[in-house]
């Protein structure tokens, strides 16, 4: 499909701007307002994120639909005064034309959209905003869905490592090879691939520092029934499919804390797009394909598995014969 790369290129641009939109508020992050809870730099970040590439996707593909997760009613709150013109002026910063308050509102609505279309982009401004007020890792991931399939995905994880410095960007067009690039800095891309490893015993699985959004302890479950000994890699945000896709980690585990949580389409279009192409599987927790085309949510499907293709059916079969052993003991 390299017919898009002109998309590729824009969408490599935006993503490129808003990521250094959000490093430099997160480098300023106050400890003392997390300690208070106080959620301002991370929202101020989410917002003028979203602006941005909703801006440079709004200019290039004007009939393009955005499904992002942000909407402008918060922000044109009077009582979010403040936080609206810090919006302003780092998305002022980071672009070549003058920038009022409403613009900035008017592209971040350009992500409003909910419903599927035949061509639609879907933006996770700042995925992992729990681990962004933690100083620790985040991303902003944009991919786009054609006909329901991934066609593309962008990823930029500001504070994982690519070749000893910080800040990666993962690229993929269905189709061709994952890559890599630094996110900040110079540096060519280069193809990024799944690990080999076919042996359970060996592997290393991902999944959420939050137990709140992936369950723990039935990953640990799984891990003792597979014989998996190595510790989890736990991490925030989408960065998980990039430690995927570049084989930092052979195994991403999101397996549902509740019944009834519905997956959102921007917390896995961009990276399932990447592992895909790097020659991984994406399904959800049954071993069904996620389906992008029921609008903002994943509401045909239940978590999601991430791996290096190898270890998928096992991964699948233990967490299947789990599950049958809890009925059973439930019944009995
Ligand atoms: P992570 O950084 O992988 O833990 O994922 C962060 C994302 O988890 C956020 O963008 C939320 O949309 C999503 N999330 C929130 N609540 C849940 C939940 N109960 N289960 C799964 N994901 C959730
Ligand atoms: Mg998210």
């Amino acid at each position: 499909m390299s017919d898009l790369n002109r998309e590729l290129d824009i969408a490599i641009d935006a993503v490129r701007r808003a990521a250094i939109g959000c490093r430099d508020v997160q480098a300023s992050l106050d400890p003392a307002a997390i300690e208070k809870k106080d959620r301002s730099p991370v929202t101020i970040a989410d917002f003028a994120s979203q602006a941005l590439i909703c801006r440079a996707i709004g200019n290039a593909f004007a009939d393009d639909p955005i499904i992002g997760e942000e909407d402008s009613t918060d922000l044109r709150n009077p009582d979010n005064a403040v936080v609206l013109s810090r919006v302003t002026s780092h998305v002022a910063a980071l672009v070549d034309e003058t920038v009022d308050e409403d613009q900035v509102c008017a592209w971040i609505d350009r992500g409003g959209a909910k419903e599927f279309s035949p061509r639609f982009w879907t933006l996770d401004p700042i995925d992992g905003t729990k681990g962004f007020l933690r100083g620790e890792h985040y991303a902003i991931s944009l991919a786009l869905i054609v006909d329901g399939a991934l066609a593309l995905g962008v990823v930029g994880c500001p504070k994982l490592e690519h070749a000893g410095e910080a800040g990666v960007l993962f690229t993929a067009i269905t189709g061709d090879a994952a890559m890599a690039r630094p996110l900040f800095g110079e540096g060519d891309p280069q193809p990024i691939q799944v690990t080999e490893n076919p042996a359970p015993t060996k592997a290393r699985f991902c999944e959420s520092v939050e137990s709140a959004h992936s369950s723990h302890d039935d990953a640990g479950r799984l891990a003792a029934f597979l014989g998996i000994t190595t510790e989890p890699y736990r991490i925030d945000s989408q960065a998980k499919y990039g430690a995927i896709a570049s084989g930092l980690a052979d195994i991403y585990l999101r397996l549902p804390t509740r019944p009834g949580y519905v997956e959102k389409i921007w917390d896995h279009a961009g990276g399932a797009a990447i592992v895909a192409a790097a020659g991984g599987r994406v399904t959800d927790v049954d071993g069904k394909p996620l389906e992008f085309n029921h609008g903002h949510e994943l509401s045909a499907n239940r978590g999601v598995i991430a791996t290096n293709g190898l270890l998928h059916g096992a991964v699948i079969n233990g967490l299947d014969t789990l599950r049958r052993a809890a009925d059973a003991s439930e019944r009995t």
